[in-house]
């Protein structure tokens, strides 16, 4: 029988729901003090409300002496007091959220994902993950983890959190079928163009389509992926990750055009989200040089013969030890230079100790100051290369983004902030589909922008590695209430 995944409609069915009744609740407060926290099943606090809320009108019935400062005072706290109950409503029951959520730039629901995959339910665990973030295969390979350096399970041992979720989407991608699928929520009569196919653009096509918006992809390049497309295929199976991209626009109200490059506003949409993400390269100047000079993204797109050669990278982030990576696999010496210390190298650490390991020199303290023919010279002293990669950077085209901005614009993912990390750009996203849909009037459908918390179940199913990893969350330092 086809497998195909449809846990996260269940998921945003619950949460949805949840939504409403403390929307009810909210309402129900303004009707009368704590008649909403009742109605949420939390009696104290209902009764409180009530009471606290209730009594300075039955002392002023009391005292019966009319307005003077005393009694203003007192009506005026009882409004403070009405207001902040009706707050507290509209919030629900709050918890305080573990330190791994707090600190991964999504806020992906950790425990919760944790929770299902500690009983071995791998498509609930997927869709948990997607509450906050689509793509947990990728970002399982991709993401930085700032998660893991916070974990409080063992001292010195961070739970191996974002394996558990490359794993969990690696078992789910190769049991399911992508199929179109219908959105979670009946059609809402409104339409929206996504202007980038990028992760970030994705993700706001999936939480906009999941509520039923027409959503149509506008992607200048032949196929989606954005700045994905060039990550080394040894760092990526390409093979999931394209059958992850598929499984998150599979909603039969998104419609993908690609090799379309969009520079104004296309006609008839409510609203447009702007994911064209920073893809600029920042200009550098090789004068006098005599060698071969390539991007950093030309060079991930197309490598050259390499075999025996000799490379220079300039620059020290994700990109350049992508290129010192694949060249140095495609059989050149490479050496990475970089004007900062050690300590300001952006690349994640583990990708340079990585690209160490595999033989790319590193040089810190050499800032470029020119060439001469095949000679490159900087700071700390200068060398022969065949080939000079300098990945120095990206931009933002802001030509670009003035012509595709107008009020019903919403500028999202890198081509707001500039280059950053894959999930923040996807969490960005995330945020950027609930102003739209608030925008659109469907705030109150926004399931992706509910907090989502599971109870740990006690023991693990007999399921390897992810079962018996995940279980270990149960052994959280760090206090999780609900
Ligand atoms: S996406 Fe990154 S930061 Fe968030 S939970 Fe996964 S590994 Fe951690």
């Amino acid at each position: 029988m086809v497998k195909v995944f449809d846990a996260d409609r269940k998921l945003a069915r619950v949460l949805w729901k949840g939504r409403v009744k403390r929307a009810r609740a909210f309402r129900l407060s303004l009707l009368f003090p704590g008649l909403g926290q009742v109605y949420q099943g939390r009696l104290s606090a209902g009764v409180a409300f009530s009471v606290i809320g209730l009594f300075p009108l039955y002392y002023l019935y009391l005292v019966g002496k009319g307005l003077n400062y005393g009694t203003v005072t007192l009506l005026a706290a009882q409004g403070l007091l009405y207001g902040l109950q009706a707050l507290d409503a509209k919030r629900g029951a709050s918890r305080e959220t573990s330190p791994c959520e707090d600190r991964c730039p999504a806020s992906v629901a950790v425990p919760a994902f944790l929770s299902f995959a500690q009983e071995g339910k791998i498509h609930e665990s997927y869709a948990a993950f997607c509450v906050k973030s689509p793509f947990p295969y990728i970002l399982g390979r991709l993401c930085p983890a700032p998660c893991e350096s916070v974990c409080g399970v063992l001292p010195g041992r961070p739970l191996k959190i974002k394996e558990l979720h490359r794993r969990v989407g690696e078992r789910l991608l190769s049991e399911v079928e992508v199929v179109k699928r219908s959105p979670f929520f009946p059609p809402a009569g409104r339409k929206v163009a996504v202007i980038g196919g990028g992760l970030a653009g994705i993700t706001a096509a999936y939480y906009l389509a999941s509520i039923g918006v027409e959503v149509e992809i506008f992607e200048k390049e032949e196929q989606l992926g954005g700045l994905l497309n060039y990550i080394p295929d040894f760092k990526l199976d390409f093979e999931l990750a394209r059958k992850e991209l598929k499984l998150f626009t599979s909603f039969e109200n998104i419609k993908v055009h690609l090799g379309v490059e969009v520079r104004s506003l296309p006609e008839n949409f409510d609203a447009y989200v702007v994911a064209v993400g920073a893809q600029v390269e920042k200009s550098f100047n090789p004068a006098g040089y005599t060698g071969f000079f390539l991007t950093p993204l030309k060079f991930l797109r197309e490598p050259p013969k390499l075999k025996g050669k000799r490379v220079a990278v300039v620059g020290a982030g994700d990109t350049a030890f992508d290129v010192a990576r694949l060249a140095r696999r495609l059989g050149a010496e490479v050496d990475v230079l970089y004007r900062g210390r050690r300590e300001s190298v952006k690349a994640q650490e583990a990708e340079v100790r990585a690209a160490i390991s595999e033989g790319v020199n590193l040089y810190t303290g050499c800032e470029f100051k020119g060439a001469e023919g095949k000679r490159l010279i900087f700071s700390c002293g200068s060398s022969d290369y065949d080939y000079l990669v300098p990945a120095v950077g990206f931009e933002v085209d802001r030509e670009l983004i003035g012509g595709l901005s107008s009020e019903n614009s919403f500028i999202t993912g890198d081509a707001a902030t500039g280059m950053t990390t894959f999930i923040e750009a996807v969490s960005r996203a995330r945020q950027t589909a609930v102003a739209v849909a608030q925008k659109l009037g469907l705030g109150l459908r926004c399931w992706f922008d509910e907090d989502f918390y599971r109870e740990k179940p006690k023991g693990a199913k007999s399921c390897g590695f992810i079962c018996s990893e995940a279980s270990l969350c149960e052994h959280c330092g760090q206090s999780v209430r609900s």
